[in-house]
This record gives C-alpha cells, structure tokens and sequence, in this order.
C-alpha cells in the first residue's frame, strides 16, 4: 500500500466526536454522564407501545424513500398545527434516519467546492463534518456568552457573494438559546437580501421554557421558498435512538435533498416511523409533560452551577446550558472535562470544540439536564467538591 494516509484528508480534523470520548470517559470512570445528550428515561408510554405493536403488526421490511405516508402526513400535520405552515406530504416531506441525515443530505445536495455555509458558533459538531465532506466552507458568527446572542452586522457582513446556505439551529444546542423574533427577523431579511439557500435545524423545537415559543424561519417573509427546515422526534419523545428525522421545504429543495439522501441510506426504521405516526398526532400534554419535567431538572441543574459560583443564565430551550467555567480557576475547558470524572465524578462536555476558533470558547463547558431529577441533585453534590475540596 501506499503511503498515503486512509482517511481523506478533508475529513481529518472530524475523527472522533467529542460526544463519543466523553461518553467513553463515562463508563470507563462510572461517572455521572451530563455530557452526550440523551435522557435517562424512556419516551412516553404509548409511543413505544406504538414501536411494539408495529413490531409485532409486520412492518419490518424497507420503507417507501420518501419514508411513509402516514408519517409523511402527520408531519404535514404538526407543521400546519403548530406554525401554520402548509407542505405537501408528497413533495414537501422527507422521512430521513435522524435529523442527521437530513442535515447531511441536505448540505451535500446543495454545497460543493467554492460554496460557503454561514452558520453561529458554537455549533452542533455535525455541521463542520458535512461541510467538509461536501468540499465547501464553513463561515462562522459567534454566539456570545453569557446571553448568547449575535451582533446583526457581524451577521450581515458574513453573508457574501460565495454564500449558498445559511444554517440555523434553534433552539440552539449547545447554548440552549432560543432565537426570539427580533433575531429571526433579522437573519431572515438578510438572507431574503442577499438570496440565499437557508437550511433551520428545529429539533429541539418543543423543549422550550418558561413559556418562550420556538420561532421556525419558514415562517417568516420571503422565507417558506427557501428554508429547508429540519425535525427529529428523538428530543421531543425521549427516542433519541430511533433516528426518526424529517425535513420539509418547497418541493424542488425536497428534491434535492431526496436525491442525495437515497444513497446514504435508501431508507429504514420502518416500526419507529409508524410509532412516531401515532406520536405526532398525540394530544398536545403528552410532549408538555416531557417539557415541564425538564424544565424542573434545568432548574436543579442551574441552581447546582450557580452554588458553586458560575454565572449561569437559564437557557430557554433544548437540554443543555453552557457556562463558563473560568470563575473555577480554570484554563481550559477540554483540560477540565478531561479530569472532571477523576475529579468529582460527572462528565461535561468542552464547547471549544464547537468553535472554529477554539480560542473563542476556551473555558466554556456544556452540561445536559436531561437526566432524572435524583441524578442531576447527585451530580449538583458533586461538583460543590469542586470548590468545598
Ligand atoms: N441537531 C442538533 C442540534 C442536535 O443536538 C442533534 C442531536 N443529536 C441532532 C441534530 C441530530 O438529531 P438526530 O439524533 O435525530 O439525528
Ligand atoms: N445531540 C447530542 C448532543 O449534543 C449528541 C449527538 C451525538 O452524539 N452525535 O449531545
């Protein structure tokens, strides 16, 4: 063989997710796991009663591509009950394996070389890693801690002639900011200026708190023909392993994404589409319930952090918060969370790696609530060592 290295080079800079160390870390120490995000508790009763009697009922072979009818109607369904959105289930509707592959498919199927995608950081890992792959480059505009909000000029002037794509998550992980009107309206009218593709990643678009309501950006003016909007019913039915997605969008960007989207994985999950059928046509308490426990356990969460003197601003949205961990005397957050389970016992998660400068998040560490309340009042306890000795 050749001496040339196997992994493309491109693609380098993404071998290991920092998820996948820091859950590793986990069990090889038996530490508190606050870092990857996915609950300790399963979904609701009836939605996986609904994956069994599918199960059961047959529906164990290869779904249509396009993912079912029935899924592919009821999330026609949630986007008109919701958001008021009107899509056709047939041409405005892709059923994918997570968010992830719609995310994926989609920035391959609209991105090449010479293309730049303008996206906030800190960002979901994934977003650099499909970039990449697609030959294109990132463009970041940074989220500012504590409150996590962008500068509208820095937004404005990253826009530019090579822009293809504008990503956006909210609500956002890992900050859990949830972007309010006035900031949808600003990225929209930019994106509506300048022309651009925009491509919205919703998943945590029902965990939401204090009664702050998502804003998805195809709803905004001159935005429905553009936007990709992408959901999962991992977060919003504590599935996170069923890999259930969808995106929906005008019918030719649908296309596209479809295209790409039956090479990766043609389709699957066929039980979990018929359960998350059935979910998404339940009564609107059923995914309050998950929300109002969660927000309980952001809350114990949070008073935790701040008796050990962070300075925490309650996130709005998803699972996790982001601080800043200087006031602990620490460096460097990677170092921190490198040692924390040693330490104390709990696993976190570095935000630098999230930055296309790590400089910018150096001492910034994510901690994910999603976690039974018992288990985040532990964790609390032990990081109070972290400053009782
Ligand atoms: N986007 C964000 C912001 C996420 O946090 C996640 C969670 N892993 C995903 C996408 C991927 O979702 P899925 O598990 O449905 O692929
Ligand atoms: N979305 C989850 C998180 O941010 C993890 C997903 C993954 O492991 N890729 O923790």
């Amino acid at each position: 063989m050749s001496d040339r290295p196997l992994l493309v080079e491109r693609m380098e800079p993404f071998r290991s997710s920092i998820f996948a160390e820091m859950s590793a870390l986990a069990v090889a120490t038996g530490a508190i796991n606050l870092g990857q995000g996915f609950p300790d508790t399963d979904g609701p009763t009836q939605v996986v009663e609904a994956a069994v009697a599918a199960l059961r009922a047959g529906h164990n072979q290869y779904p249509p591509g396009a993912g079912i009818p029935d899924l592919r109607a009821a999330v026609a369904r949630h986007q008109r009950r919701h958001y008021g959105i009107e899509v056709d289930p047939d041409t405005s509707v892709q059923i994918t394996m997570g968010a992830s592959e719609a995310l994926v498919a989609a920035i391959l199927a609209l991105c090449g070389p010479g293309d730049e995608v303008v996206v906030f950081e800190p960002y979901f890992d994934l977003y650099a890693a499909a970039v990449a792959l697609a030959g294109a480059t990132l463009r970041t505009v940074t989220l500012r801690a504590p409150e996590y909000g962008f500068d509208p000029d820095e937004f404005r002037a990253a826009i530019g002639e090579r822009t293809r794509l504008v990503l956006v998550n909210s609500p956002h992980n890992p900050t859990g900011h949830v972007f309010g009107s006035e900031e949808c309206a600003v990225i929209a009218d930019a994106c509506v200026d300048a022309d651009v593709l925009v491509l919205t990643d919703e998943v945590y678009e029902h965990l939401t708190f204090d009664g702050v309501r998502h804003v998805p950006l195809a709803t905004l003016p001159g935005m429905a023909e553009r936007t990709l909007t992408v959901s999962s019913a991992g977060k919003t039915f504590s599935v996170t392993g069923w890999k259930v997605g969808w995106v929906s969008g005008p019918p030719e960007l649908v296309a596209a994404v479809r295209a790409v989207k039956q090479h990766l994985t043609y389709s699957g999950g066929t039980p979990f589409q018929f359960a998350i059928a059935h979910a998404l046509e339940l009564p609107d308490e059923v995914v309050a319930g998950v929300r109002s426990s969660l927000q309980h356990q952001r809350d114990l969460l949070c008073d935790g952090l701040a008796a050990i003197g962070l300075d925490v601003v309650r996130p709005s949205g998803t699972y996790f918060v982001t601080v800043d961990v200087a006031p602990l005397g620490v460096s460097d957050g990677v170092d921190f969370c490198r040692t924390l389970p040693e330490r104390v016992g709990v696993v976190a998660v570095p935000v630098q790696v999230f930055f296309g400068d790590p400089e910018d998040g150096r001492t910034l560490v994510r901690f994910a609530f999603c976690k039974r309340p018992e288990v985040i009042s532990e964790a609390a306890d032990r990081l109070r060592r972290l400053v009782d000795g």
